[in-house]
């Protein structure tokens, strides 16, 4: 096989297929896209609501919920108790196929008829303020997190307690402003680090205790931008620090942008335990091309975020996937193509919320069923001549093997998961493609402007928690909430100045980026490609032979 050149029916890029792709997707029964990866990505991460969150009211009962989904939804939205009980039946709503007009069509009006739940997750305590949050307790305002308990403002988070302000963490407990770190304790404002004990300011260290400002260190104590003290004298030069003042701790955080540009040396992707793969921030991995945020897999190829999953090609938000092809957010599925939010689905295609199905086409919020076109049921021999007819039909409008189209997505772009990943994407692109942007968002609000804040958290009194603040960055109020404002005068750390999403969309910046660009390696000089954008101006980057003997 050779490899194909096309032109990106969205962007009008040329891309490739190369002959790897094109045998995962003949094994995985997909239609060769004609879109490139971005551009897929982008569509597939503008099905996943980010949102923002709010106080709403249930279409079934009235009762109050609250969502990170647009309060003018296309569809009705239940609390999600609601939607998993049998008050509701989601096969009420089935519709005969109409041969005569195009088949997104009829799924479109189909899913703006059938109920969503308000909430992604399952199995949390006092979590009403989360979304996709699973086995949680009492955490707040955060989205995307497995077993965590008293977290806030937390995006993407594994087993994580008691922190805040945290994306992409796995097994922290006492953290504050970290990303991509791994099993650490009271680590503060620090990136890429793994096994961390009272640390500040740290950039891809390991096994380190008591250390400020360091960078590509390994197992050290008592260090500051990366020079040994004895214990008596860091604590004496730690006295002069204060990031409880709001300017000393901007100085800092100016520091440690400096140091990552001059001083860290910067490994080519951040792979850890992961082998034949091409890609950055993935962890036991093998075989993975074109591969971004993503753990524990074998064989999947242009995948963005997720986990567990094995012969997988176009991929995001994904969880225990096998065999499955160009979905967004689904979990726990084996052979399932061109869906969106489905878990436990089976030998299906362009499902939309549906739970533990197997063979179905086309159907919105399914539970438990078999041979299902259009939320109708048929029987297997029926479902199989109606499925081919849809298809032959499709493939004749060209439809067949194109994701969902951008109006069915459940939320304004700007609102979406894509913004994250994509924040550069304009509204004329995701308008011309038929999507959502929600611009009119600006509302008179009471509050303070975040410069009357006090300098130092010791000023702040403990009712400012029932201040109104507004965010400088996108004119939003928020809070500093009860938990918040002890955690933060505890440990001496002042206000935060913007809005919490600010926040989580500023420490996403360094873990969203997927172009590879062009580097030699600042030891032997080779060739390399990091995921480094060249305006960051990182000044150290290091092939993995070099950075495994310099820095290890
Ligand atoms: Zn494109
Ligand atoms: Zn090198």
């Amino acid at each position: 096989m050779t490899p194909e050149t096309k032109i990106c029916q969205n962007c009008k890029q040329e891309f490739t297929i190369t002959p790897t792709e094109l045998v995962q997707y003949n094994k995985i029964g997909l239609i060769v896209p004609d879109i490139c990866t971005p551009c897929r990505w982008k569509h597939h991460m503008a099905f996943w609501p980010f949102g923002k969150f709010r106080a709403g009211k249930s279409d079934l009962s009235g009762e109050k919920m609250i969502t990170i989904l647009p309060d003018n939804a296309r569809y009705p939205i239940y609390t999600s108790k609601e939607w998993y009980s049998d008050a509701w039946d989601p096969m009420d709503y089935g519709q005969d196929y109409d041969p005569s007009r195009p088949f997104f069509d009829q799924l479109k009006e189909l899913q703006e008829k059938v109920p969503r739940p308000h909430q992604q997750g399952a199995q949390n305590t006092d979590c009403d303020w989360c979304d996709d949050a699973w086995e949680s307790k009492n955490c707040y305002l955060s989205r995307s997190l497995v077993k965590c308990e008293n977290l806030l403002y937390g995006y993407r988070a594994f087993g994580v307690k008691d922190s805040i302000d945290i994306s992409h963490i796995y097994t922290l407990d006492q953290c504050y402003d970290c990303t991509y770190c791994f099993s650490s304790y009271h680590l503060f404002f620090s990136k890429n680090c793994r096994d961390c004990i009272d640390c500040s300011f740290m950039y891809d260290c390991r096994n380190c205790s008591n250390c400020f400002m360091c960078w590509n260190l390994r197992g050290k104590s008592y260090c500051i931008e990366n020079i040994q003290y004895t214990k008596e004298e860091y604590e004496e030069k730690m006295k002069s620090i204060n990031l409880g003042s709001h300017a000393d701790l901007e100085n800092h955080k100016n520091r440690y942008t400096e140091i990552l540009k001059k001083n860290v040396v910067h490994k080519e992707s951040f792979n850890v335990k992961t082998y034949n793969s091409i890609g950055t921030n993935m962890t036991n991995c093998n075989n993975c091309t074109n591969v971004f945020s993503w753990e524990d897999s074998e064989n999947c190829i242009n995948c963005l975020r997720g986990t567990k999953s094995k012969d997988c090609i176009d991929l995001t938000g994904s969880w225990f996937m096998e065999l499955s092809g160009n979905n967004s957010a689904c979990t726990n599925s084996y052979d399932l193509r061109y869906s969106i939010w489905c878990d436990g689905a089976k030998y299906s295609e362009y499902c939309d919320q549906c739970l533990e199905i197997d063979y179905c086409f086309g159907c919105v919020s399914l539970r438990k069923k078999k041979y299902c076109i259009l939320n109708k049921q048929y029987t297997k021999e029926e479902y199989e001549v109606l499925k081919d007819k849809i298809i032959s039909d499709m493939k004749e409008r060209g439809e067949y093997g194109k994701f969902p189209p951008y109006s069915m997505g459940l939320c304004s772009y700007d609102f979406s998961t894509s913004c994250i990943y994509f924040p550069e994407v304009a509204k004329d692109y995701v308008r011309q493609l038929g999507g959502y942007w929600d611009d009119a968002h600006d509302q008179k609000i009471e509050g303070i402007q975040t410069s009357e804040i006090p300098d130092l958290i010791n000023d702040v009194d403990s009712n400012f928690s029932k201040q109104a603040l507004i965010c400088p960055v996108t004119g939003w109020r928020y809070n500093i909430s009860d938990a918040e404002l002890s955690f933060l005068k505890n440990n001496n750390i002042a206000i935060p100045r913007v809005h919490f999403d600010v926040r989580t969309k500023n420490r996403m910046v360094t873990l969203s980026q997927t172009k590879g660009e062009a580097y030699k390696c600042t030891y032997c000089s080779k060739d390399i490609v990091g995921y480094y954008p060249k305006d960051w101006g990182y000044e150290k980057i290091s092939c993995d032979e070099c950075y495994l003997r310099e820095i290890a």
